[in-house]
């Protein structure tokens, strides 16, 4: 039997968050994103609640609920604003649930556990200067030195640079092996050599921040190396099966924003005569946003569906992170040229909206490596080789909230 319907601790969860987001971050959101302040009580709000581990299992300090309820949570704080979302994202989705799958019992002590409970922040430092989408071309080295690592090179565009307290960094241990030779590391910015830098005058998500990081002879236990050397990029890639379903949940509630204004809009503005609502050319957007809004969300819970079964669901992932990052963007687009002129002000949320649905598009796999990925599945190209590790499966057992 399928079932559509969210558990009464889905609700509860969905109308705490919706409250939150209405009460502490609506009010200041337009200012936060006008000085480009990211405001860090916002996670320790967020960890009050309980929700900086929401889907981590309760032994290691979080909720323990399902797979979906981090999407729920993700929906309803991008209908805030996109830079909370983008944090939680790089927190829970390609920190967190990155150590759960791939971490030794002692670095889920060390690190998962005040993570989820949110007495530390996590981030994630992948892409380099000179490599995004082309993981491999990254430069940042990893040289072992008796029971260190010495780590050496540069990351950009990272969230929560400035933020975070520790980080899941990739670097070389051995490049003569491609991107077999990548290893990941678990890096704390106390740890000598490690500076950050935030990157000014972005598009959108200024509430938000994001920049570089730097390692200078950093000196990194070798007890921090994140699973086997040389399985770095295996690990980035099922980290990114976990960024990306964040991500296309976050997308669902930006399209709910969208359609928020829109609809509220389409009922004070009058133009020959009648609500502009009226018109059909404006029913016809209002309609495309509610196609978005609905495909995009059962995309991403059958891929959440398939996560707390513990199935690999790194197709089905892309697939909802793809469409519902461009449904999102379409549909913030529209909500501008509903509002008229007046979408063209910060006046009305929506030309944020606009500015932040952009990135979403270009992290965690740009539109177009989503549409190589979706076509190379199809023509049999592509087939997802076995995991040494997966994600764990949901234990319904383990719900505290
Ligand atoms: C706000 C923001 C936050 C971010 N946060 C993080 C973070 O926390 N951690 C992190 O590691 N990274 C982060 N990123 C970086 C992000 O993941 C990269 O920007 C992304 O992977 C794309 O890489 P790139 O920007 O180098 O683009 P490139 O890879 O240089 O691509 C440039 C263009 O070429 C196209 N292209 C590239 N290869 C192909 C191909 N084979 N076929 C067709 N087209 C192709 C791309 O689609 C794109 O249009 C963030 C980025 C932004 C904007």
């Amino acid at each position: 039997m399928m079932n559509f319907d969210f558990t009464p601790e889905q609700e509860m969860l969905r109308s705490t968050v919706r409250k939150f987001v209405d009460k502490e971050i609506m009010p200041y959101i337009k200012e936060w994103d006008e000085r480009g302040y990211f405001d860090p009580n916002i996670m320790k709000r967020l960890a009050e609640l309980n929700l900086m581990g929401v889907c981590i299992p309760e032994e290691y300090g979080g909720a323990g609920m399902d797979y979906n309820s981090l999407a729920i949570v993700c929906e309803e704080l991008e209908r805030g604003d996109t830079a909370f979302r983008t944090a939680v994202s790089v927190h829970i989705g390609l920190n967190s649930l990155t150590l759960l799958q791939w971490g030794t019992e002692e670095q889920k002590q060390k690190y998962l556990v005040p993570q989820a409970k949110g007495e530390k922040i996590g981030a994630f430092g992948l892409t380099e200067p000179g490599a995004g989408s082309d993981v491999a071309a990254i430069s940042t080295t990893a040289v072992r030195d008796g029971d260190y690592y010495i780590l050496n090179g540069q990351k950009t565009w990272i969230s929560l640079c400035d933020i975070a307290d520790h980080f899941i960094v990739f670097a070389y241990t051995d490049k003569s092996k491609k991107h077999h030779g990548i290893s990941a590391f678990i890096v704390e910015r106390t740890m000598p050599g490690f500076s950050s830098k935030a990157i000014k005058g972005k598009l959108g998500i200024r509430a938000g921040n994001t920049g570089e990081l730097f390692f200078d002879n950093v000196r990194v236990p070798k007890e921090n190396l994140l699973g086997h050397e040389g399985e770095g990029f295996k690990i980035a890639m099922s980290a990114l099966d976990n960024g990306r379903f964040t991500v296309a949940a976050g997308a669902v509630g930006l399209i709910m924003a969208c359609l928020e204004a829109s609809v509220k809009y389409c009922h004070e503005r009058k133009t020959f005569g009648k609500e502009i609502g009226r018109h059909q050319l404006v029913q016809q957007m209002i309609a495309n946003m509610e196609a978005g809004l609905q495909i995009s969300r059962l995309l991403v819970y059958k891929a959440g569906y398939l996560k707390n079964q513990g199935k690999r669901n790194t197709r089905e992932t892309s697939l909802a992170k793809w469409i519902a990052c461009d449904f999102a963007n379409k549909a913030a687009d529209d909500a501008v040229q509903i509002h008229g002129a007046y979408g063209y002000s910060n006046e009305y949320p929506v030309e944020r909206y606009l500015r932040n649905s952009k990135a979403p598009v270009i992290y965690e796999g740009t539109r177009e490596i989503h549409t190589i990925m979706q076509a190379e599945y199809v023509l049999g190209y592509r087939k997802d080789k076995p995991l040494r590790k997966m994600l764990p499966a949901w234990n319904p057992e383990s719900v505290k909230l």
